[in-house]
């Protein structure tokens, strides 16, 4: 569960990028975030996990209260909330295993359980096949799947994903709009900033809409479009 009170984020330069949201998204629900560039879905995806921290209000992310956190409960909170982003972020200099191997090593997990896991989480995607491939060895979508692999590895109960098919073309994004899905599915709640109006109004979820910071709209099942 999730629960935002009141939440708002100005930037040092004074920029309100998050005005005065409240809203409550539950464990399990897929969740799109849309709006114009700049209207601060970034900045709303980037308080989920305090890589940015509010200004004012409380945020709840499953047990941890957000505006109480103690630096030392920030990779706890973040094993909780998984992260994707439109330009993948993989290492480049190790392998697709390495890339996802990395994320499980910095939780202290052995080397057994951590070949395990990677293959696991690589089946689900799809791409045991490519486990020894490096980034320049793989098409931008198949980059794609092995950063979701490496945001899942650690089972977080929340997956936040940024124009997760910002650069990727139309089949590539439908396929990993369906692993999105997929890993919906077995209960992890999902929240997707995109522009990709085409996809929001094949897929029906959740559309929260942002507008220079502020929530416009919440309508489940909405289109891309559709305003209150
Ligand atoms: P979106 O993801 O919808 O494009 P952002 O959250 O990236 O929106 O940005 C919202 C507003 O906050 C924009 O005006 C942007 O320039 C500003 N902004 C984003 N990040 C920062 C930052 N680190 N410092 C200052 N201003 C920022
Ligand atoms: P997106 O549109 O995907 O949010 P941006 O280009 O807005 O990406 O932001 C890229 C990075 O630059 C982010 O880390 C964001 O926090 C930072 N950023 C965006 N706008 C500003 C700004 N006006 N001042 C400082 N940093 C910014």
């Amino acid at each position: 569960m999730i629960q935002l009170t009141n939440i708002s984020k100005q930037y040092d330069n004074g920029i309100v990028a998050v005005n005065d949201i409240t809203l409550r998204i539950e464990q399990g629900e897929f969740v799109y975030v849309v709006g114009p560039s700049g209207s601060g879905k970034s900045t709303f995806m980037k308080l989920l996990n305090r890589e940015v921290k509010a200004t004012t209000g409380s945020l709840t992310v499953g047990k941890f209260k957000l505006d109480r956190i103690k630096k030392r409960e920030l990779p706890m909170l973040r094993r909780e909330v998984g992260v994707v982003f439109q330009d993948f972020k993989l290492l480049p200099n190790l392998t697709a295993f390495e890339n996802i191997a990395y994320a499980l090593e910095v939780t202290g997990a052995s080397g057994k359980e951590i070949k395990k896991r990677v293959n696991e989480v690589l089946q689900l995607i799809g791409l045991s096949h490519k486990i020894h491939q490096y980034p320049d060895e793989l098409s931008g979508g198949e980059q794609q799947r092995i950063a979701i692999a490496r945001a899942i590895a650690n089972k977080p109960r929340i997956l936040v994903a940024d124009e997760p098919t910002g650069n990727l073309d139309p089949d590539t994004a439908m396929e990993i709009m369906k692993i999105l899905e997929d890993i919906n599915r077995t209960g992890t709640t999902v929240i997707m900033g995109t522009h990709n109006d085409y996809l929001v109004n094949q897929r029906k979820h959740r559309v929260l809409r942002l507008e220079r910071g502020r929530l416009i709209s919440d309508l489940y099942k909405g289109d891309y479009r559709e305003i209150n």
